[in-house]
């Protein structure tokens, strides 16, 4: 991560919009450019914490970056947010006052887990939120990653925000897997006979579906039911930015849906 790559996300968003995409892809390649160009103005050079209290929150299975130690600019937040609300209202019909929540309360219930009572007006105000917060919790991830000891992290959900992943990449030689966050982009090492949502290591229950060029995989889980995208790196022709790769792959998720598996969710919520 870091300048480049968000240099570079942008500039492929600019050709994926040249290239005119089909619609949902259209609204998440336009979401993704508001929150990449607020990121690329935005960098923390050192971590909130000493290099031996991100380890010791390791050891103890605690995620490093609680809510409240978060670097928030609320003005800016609120102005992604509303850009990233009239987006979505393009595409699905908003209520004529989405929430009465206030922004910072929501964005505390989104970070640790707990849910809002907004019912079915809650998703497109979660996608927005989401897309509000994450220049912030991505740049402030990249400044605690260097300090996060791989070896001390082996669970399935991400050493700094705690939420579940969303993609699993398979690079180096032998083909090490590393999870990537939903939420904050982290990416983290994990055993590659594992689910990261419900933890089974019962291999009967493990498998994973290649594409016929052997870059991407659907890992399953037959015990939670659970599945997650992966893409080999070690198959990749091209340069391949990670950020996007969960949006160039939406076909995957829809192929898993029909396949009776469902976006892998944590049995437990771990970032309390
Ligand atoms: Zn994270
Ligand atoms: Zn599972």
């Amino acid at each position: 991560m870091g300048r480049e790559t968000d240099k570079r996300v942008l500039e492929t968003l600019d050709q994926w919009h040249k290239d005119s995409l089909p619609g949902p892809i259209e609204l998440y390649a336009r979401l993704m450019r508001i929150q990449a160009e607020a990121k690329s103005t935005i960098s923390f050079d050192r971590p909130h914490l000493p290099a031996e209290a991100i380890s010791e929150r390791l050891r103890r299975g605690t995620p490093v970056l609680a809510f409240d130690e978060m670097q928030l600019d609320w003005g800016k937040i609120d102005s992604l947010f509303a850009e990233a609300l009239s987006v979505i209202g393009e595409y699905f019909s908003l209520g004529p006052s989405p929430s009465t929540i206030p922004l910072q309360e929501m964005a505390r219930a989104w970070y640790e887990g707990e849910p809002m009572s907004d019912g079915d007006e809650e998703e497109p105000l979660l996608v927005a939120l989401h897309t509000a917060l994450k220049p912030f919790l991505a740049a402030q991830a990249e400044a605690l990653l260097p300090y996060v000891d791989q070896s001390l992290w082996r669970r399935g959900y991400c050493p700094i925000c705690g939420s579940a992943p969303n993609l699993a990449v398979l690079r180096g030689e032998g083909g090490a897997r590393w999870l990537v966050c939903a939420r904050c982009d982290a990416e983290w090492r994990f055993q590659r006979l594992q689910c990261p949502f419900c933890g089974t290591k019962e291999q009967g229950s493990l498998g994973y579906f290649p594409d016929a060029q052997g870059l991407y995989r659907l890992y399953v889980c037959e015990e939670c039911k659970g599945y997650i995208k992966g893409i080999d790196l070690r198959h990749s022709q091209s340069e391949v930015l990670i950020p996007l790769e969960w949006i160039s792959t939406l076909d995957l998720d829809r192929q898993a849906c029909e396949l009776g598996y469902k976006a892998g969710e944590l049995a437990t919520t771990n970032n309390s």
